[in-house]
C-alpha cells in the first residue's frame, strides 16, 4: 500500500525546513494516490479535482494525494485489491461486480475488502462511428472495424456484458480493437476504425476530438437486449446524451449507463478517507466548477446512488455529520 508513514527522522529534517509544521505534524504525513483512467476520459478530471481540494489543506491533515492515469475501472479495483492504489474510479457495474465477485470478478472471488467512497457522474455507454460506416445502430457495426474497450477497463467489461445479452462474441465484427481512449478518436478520424464504444462522462475530450475534427456521429444504443439488462441489474439505467453536447451532433441520442464512483479498501484508515470526504463536500461549489460533467452532482444522491460495496466508515461518519445518512 502506498499509505507510507514517513520515518520521524526524515519528518524531523522536514519540519525543520517548513518552520510552520511541528514534528507530530509532519510524522504524520500519509501519500495517497487515487488510479484514474485515459488522460482524454472523465475520471482523470475526478481524480485530478479531488487531490486539489484535498492537498490545499495539506498543512494539517498532512495528507498529500496524486493521480495516477490508469487502464480504468477493473484495473483499479485490482490495484485498491492489492495494495497499489488507495482510492480509485470504477463504474458502478463493475463495483457491483467485484463486492459480489461476479462477471470479471469470478475466477479470483470477491473482493471483500472494496468500500465505496461515493458517486460521481453518470457514464452513458457512448457509441461513436465514421460518418460513411454507413452505421444508424449499434447492430450496423457487424462485419466492422469496433473498437471494445482497453484490457482493465469498465468499458471493456460493459461492452462484453452488451455482447453477450445480445448473443454476439467480438467475432461478429471484423476487427474488435481494444485501444486505449486517447488512441480511439485518433484512430477512428484516421479511418482504421468504424466504431468505438466508451463509458465516459460527458463532455469528454475523447468524444469532443473526433466529433469536430472529423465529424463522427453518436449513435444511439437501444432495444430488446438493452432493456432486458436494465431490467435485470440495479447498477444500469436509460440515459440521453443531450443534443448540441458535442459538434456536428445536433439531436439527443438514447443509451443507457452506470455510474462513476470512488471506491476503496476497508483497509484505508478512517481519518484519511473522511478527510478525502471532506475535502470535496466543504468545497462543494469549488469542486462542481472543475469539470463539466459534474455541474448537475448532488450530494445526497452521491452518497446513495450507484454504490453497492458497504460505505467506508471514514465517509460514513462525515455523511452522518452532515444528516445525510
Ligand atoms: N468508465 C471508464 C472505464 O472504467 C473510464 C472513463 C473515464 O476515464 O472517464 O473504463
Amino acid at each position: 500500500m502506498r499509505l507510507q508513514k514517513k520515518s520521524i527522522v526524515s519528518a524531523a529534517i522536514f519540519a525543520t525546513m517548513m518552520g510552520s509544521l511541528s514534528v507530530a505534524d509532519a510524522a504524520d504525513q500519509r501519500f495517497i494516490t487515487i488510479g484514474t483512467g485515459g488522460v482524454t476520459g472523465v475520471y482523470y478530471a475526478v481524480g485530478g479535482a479531488v487531490c486539489r481540494l484535498m492537498n490545499k489543506d495539506y498543512k494539517t491533515t498532512g495528507v498529500r494525494c496524486s493521480t495516477e492515469s490508469t487502464g480504468g475501472s477493473v484495473f483499479n479495483v485490482n490495484a485498491i485489491k492489492s495494495g497499489e492504489l488507495d482510492f480509485g474510479l470504477s463504474q458502478s457495474d463493475v463495483q457491483y461486480n467485484a463486492y459480489e465477485g461476479k462477471k470479471q470478478f469470478d475466477k479470483d472471488g470477491k473482493v471483500a475488502d472494496l468500500r465505496a467512497v461515493f458517486s460521481v457522474h453518470p457514464e452513458p455507454f457512448t457509441v461513436l462511428a465514421r460518418p460513411d460506416a454507413g452505421v444508424t445502430k449499434f447492430e450496423d457495426f457487424a462485419g466492422k472495424r469496433f473498437n471494445v474497450g482497453n484490457p482493465g477497463s469498465g468499458t471493456l467489461a460493459s461492452m462484453e456484458q452488451i455482447l453477450s445479452e445480445m448473443k454476439w462474441t467480438k467475432a461478429k465484427f471484423a476487427l474488435a480493437a481494444e485501444l486505449k481512449p486517447d488512441e480511439m478518436g485518433p484512430a477512428l478520424c484516421d479511418n482504421k476504425i468504424d466504431g468505438f464504444f466508451y463509458a465516459v462522462g460527458h463532455p469528454s475530450a475523447a468524444i469532443q476530438d473526433p466529433t469536430t475534427a472529423c465529424n463522427a456521429k453518436l449513435i444511439p444504443l437501444e432495444g430488446a437486449a438493452v432493456d432486458a439488462l436494465v431490467k435485470a441489474h440495479p447498477y444500469y439505467s436509460y440515459a440521453t446524451i443531450p443534443g448540441g453536447m458535442y459538434n456536428n451532433n445536433p439531436n439527443p441520442v438514447k443509451t443507457f449507463g452506470v455510474r462513476a464512483t470512488v471506491v476503496t479498501s476497508a483497509k484505508v484508515p478512517e481519518q484519511v478517507v473522511y478527510n478525502l470526504v471532506k475535502a470535496v463536500f466543504d468545497n462543494f461549489d469549488d469542486f462542481k466548477k472543475l469539470h463539466p460533467a459534474f455541474a448537475h452532482l448532488d450530494p445526497k444522491e452521491m452518497v446513495k446512488a450507484g454504490n453497492s460495496a458497504p460505505l467506508h466508515p471514514g465517509a460514513v461518519k462525515y455523511y452522518k455529520e452532515k444528516g445525510w445518512l
